[in-house]
């Protein structure tokens, strides 16, 4: 394909359902943050300014020491203007980010409240002024544990409404099993939260086929790793579930060697629900312009096909029908 077609794919307009809130703070905000709290935070960057680590178990705990910075209520409503100037530069329109409560008042409600309503200005301004459409989705945090979660779940269904549609699980998919968690995702579902998990990143099938089964989810971040087992992929297509799928993400953090292995190709042309998202952009290298021109560059994808892949994306959504109908209307309009 040439440079100039490439441009077009990745200039067009994009829905993203999965990002981290603090995965996607820019390397200089968060250096800019730490030198403002004088904070040392020299070893987490390599000398040309990004994030530096060596393995996924690294990243996590990079990703918290970066988040670490991140205290006040202002500090992450200036995270969100941030997160959305990336989205605009990028053409996304509507982005769905996880929240964790865990890193914003510790899990304690009322602190909650505070964070979320200096969150939620933020974007509405970023909304009127850059055209993003932001929602949160919280997240617990696998490796923190059930208890933890079960406090994450009580902050999400206390604050289940207009802008935070859904609750989620990030973290470490080799510590423990989706099951754990049942409490926290049940009392999600009861204030009205729709509900996705991380799985099929690091372990296979059964891990994916238990978030469906034990935590009743009906979208899966990333789920990539059920290609090995094709009754799986089809439960799947059977469920309507929809996969998070960040093939950057994936490469990146070696989950497979390279995008010609990846197997969203495979997966959508099977009929999977597959959606396309960065996770955590700048830890990866990557940005929502990027992943469209890598998947056209590598698969061949046209214009049509991210037009599907945008309209999955919202009949995926997590947010109300008079949002998802607006947005709508914006993906097809350009
Ligand atoms: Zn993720």
């Amino acid at each position: 394909m040439d440079p100039e077609r490439l441009d077009q794919i990745a200039r067009l307009p994009k829905a993203e359902l999965h990002l981290h809130f603090e995965g996607a703070a820019p390397p200089d905000f968060i250096r800019g943050l730490a030198s403002e709290k004088k904070v040392d935070l020299s070893e987490i960057f390599n000398p040309d300014g990004s994030y530096a680590y060596r393995d996924f178990v690294h990243f996590l705990s990079v990703y918290e020491a970066a988040t670490s910075v991140l205290k006040t209520p202002k500090d992450f409503a200036r995270l969100t203007t941030a997160l959305l100037e990336e989205c605009a530069a990028n053409d996304v329109v509507y982005a769905e980010t996880f929240v964790s409560p865990e890193f914003c008042g510790g899990g304690d409600v009322g602190a909650w409240r505070e964070y979320l309503h200096a969150i939620q200005e933020a974007a509405d301004a970023a909304e009127r002024d850059m055209g993003v459409t932001l929602r949160g989705v919280v997240t617990c945090i696998r490796h923190f544990g059930a208890e933890k979660a079960k406090a994450t779940a009580q902050c999400a269904a206390e604050t289940a409404g207009d802008w935070i549609v859904g609750f989620g699980m990030g973290g470490d998919e080799n510590q423990g099993h989706q099951r754990d968690f049942k409490w926290s995702y049940d009392c999600a579902r009861e204030a009205g939260l729709k509900l996705t998990t991380h799985a099929g990143e690091w372990r296979g099938p059964q891990e994916v086929r238990d978030a469906v089964d034990d935590l009743g989810v009906s979208r899966i971040g990333h789920g990539v790793r059920v290609i090995q087992d094709l009754a799986t992929v089809d439960y799947l297509i059977e469920r309507d579930v929809t996969l998070e799928v960040c093939p950057g993400s994936n490469v990146f953090l070696g989950v497979y060697p390279s995008l010609d292995q990846h197997p969203i190709e495979k997966l959508r042309e099977r009929g999977v629900k597959v959606t396309v998202s960065t996770d955590d952009p700048p830890f990866f290298h990557t940005t929502m312009r990027q992943e469209y021109a890598n998947l056209a560059k590598t698969f061949g994808w046209d214009e049509e096909i991210f037009s599907q892949i945008n309209q999955t994306a919202m009949d995926a959504a997590f947010c109300d029908d008079a949002t998802r109908d607006a947005i709508r209307k914006k993906l097809e309009r350009t």
